[in-house]
């Protein structure tokens, strides 16, 4: 049972659902706590609404319940006497940040030691923290790249515990000593390369075409929004180089049939050039990192509208933590991120400056989660504008997933998925990156991130007390 957003019929924002019918998207508020019953207004700040517009200074937001009902000048919106006032000034409000590639379940870096000790419940239960910080990240909506089964959607939606909308991939298909598949070395399988694996999260390693198409149907099964497959070697992968190719076309393509055949898309981890060719040849929709992307392969992204989701901070992620804490990353895969980092960049400023749509994405799992902003700060750095950055992260990120109807911008009828900054991120984007300047992060009109909601939370309460 899919929720349908009033954006179209295509678009789902969070998947099933909730057991007490709660189907619709704008019902499916994944937050603990819930939108507040009076207005709000946010007065007098810097509105950069993920258009890639001019900014509005000196602007209003108005929202009521679930949903934003205004936005302009100060002058232009009428703020209603009962709404909770917010006073804007030296703040930028902006959409929730959309992080399309992420991996919720499992801790974060990799220790193949912790691996083994870790029982497969608390491996799955870490998605419980990694939510949150997710979500304390200003990221409002993410889609997980494999690993977390549908059941942890669920759960945030059923209000279990609190962290962005979310999108699973479930699991990732591999070919036999590709990029996904968990053999190590010495011959113990770890069931799945990282997150959750057994029952839910189907068996991702498949040869051939038959098994692809029954492997992509179970995964579907089990409640994939997303289908996501290694069409490359990788990093983390102690086995292979993420220079070679992985998979046929032939077997990326049944894949690509069997989601289509059931209205969902895929996505493909390709870093070398062939790997990345081949994926769009078999019709996949995103790109997941494309760390070698040359003329052509550029070339068949603009002509297909297929999307980048570059994960710059992955490999810098990897290089970081072993500086930091050499126990959480393997040195082979060290040796490799330091051996793609700058074809990484160069790769992301030709496609950015060649028109390339991009959509914000992470890798956080691979480091830390909840410091998702970071990759808005190096999309800034490496060949787009601080406000190309932000769209990204926003309104093109929503339209990739098809969410563009309720999410991704700040317009009059959109869900209240809002973050608010101290600071001018067009000037700095820093800012977006620094949890102390996170004033207030709004989902579905619920506050729940910042010293602001705190705030919000209470005039809410004050106001109950009164009627
Ligand atoms: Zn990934």
């Amino acid at each position: 049972m899919a929720n349908r957003t009033s954006g179209g019929g295509k678009a789902h924002v969070t998947g099933g659902a909730g057991a007490n019918g709660a189907g619709r998207a704008n019902g499916a508020n994944g937050a603990t706590s819930r939108p507040l019953e009076r207005p709000v207004a946010i007065v007098g700040a810097r509105l950069i609404d993920g258009t890639g517009g001019e900014p509005i200074e000196d602007g209003t937001l108005l929202i009521e319940g679930e949903r934003i009902t205004a936005i302009g000048r100060r002058d232009q919106v009428r703020v209603p006497r009962d709404a909770a006032v917010i006073d804007g000034a030296g703040m930028s409000v902006l959409p929730g940040l959309i992080d399309c590639h992420v991996h919720l379940a499992s801790p974060w870096g990799f220790n193949l030691l912790l691996r083994l000790q870790t029982p497969p419940a608390l491996n799955l239960l870490y998605a419980v923290p990694n939510c949150a910080a997710t979500l304390d990240g200003g990221v409002t909506t993410a889609r997980d790249a494999g690993g977390t089964p549908a059941g942890v959607r669920m759960a945030i939606q059923r209000g279990f515990f609190t962290g962005p909308r979310l999108l699973v991939a479930v699991t990732i298909l591999t070919q036999t000593g590709g990029h996904g598949d968990a053999m190590m070395p010495c011959c113990v399988d770890l069931g799945a390369p990282i997150g959750a694996s057994g029952g839910d999260v189907p068996r991702g390693v498949v040869d051939g075409t038959d098994e692809m198409r029954r492997a992509t149907r179970e995964i579907l099964r089990a409640g994939a929004d997303w289908i996501k497959l290694c069409t490359s070697g990788g990093v983390l992968s102690p086995g292979d180089s993420p220079r070679s190719a992985q998979f046929t076309v032939d077997e990326i393509a049944v894949a690509v049939y069997e989601a289509a055949a059931q209205g969902k898309r895929c996505m493909a981890h390709a870093q070398s050039t062939e790997g990345i060719k081949n994926a769009i040849r078999a019709g996949v929709a995103t790109i997941e990192h494309g760390i070698w992307l040359d003329d052509e392969a550029i070339q068949m992204m603009l002509d297909r509208g297929v999307y980048l989701v570059p994960t710059l901070v992955a490999p810098e992620d990897v290089i970081r933590i072993a500086e930091a804490k050499p126990d959480l990353m393997p040195p082979y895969a060290v040796q490799k991120s330091r051996e793609v980092i700058a074809d990484h960049r160069a790769s992301f400023r030709r496609a950015a400056e060649a028109g390339v749509k991009i959509a914000m994405g992470t890798d956080s799992g691979v480091g830390p989660h909840g410091e998702n902003a970071r990759e808005v700060v190096l999309m800034a750095r490496n060949g787009l504008s601080p406000m190309a950055s932000i769209v990204a992260s926003t309104r093109t990120a929503a339209e990739m997933l098809h969410l563009d109807g309720d999410l991704g911008t700040l317009a009059a009828g959109k869900l209240a998925d809002v973050l608010v900054v101290d600071g001018d991120p067009l000037a700095e984007i820093d800012v977006l990156a620094d949890a102390a300047r996170r004033a207030l992060v709004l989902k579905g009109g619920a506050p729940v991130v910042g010293r602001l909601a705190a705030e919000l939370a209470g005039a809410s309460e004050r106001v109950k007390a009164k009627a």
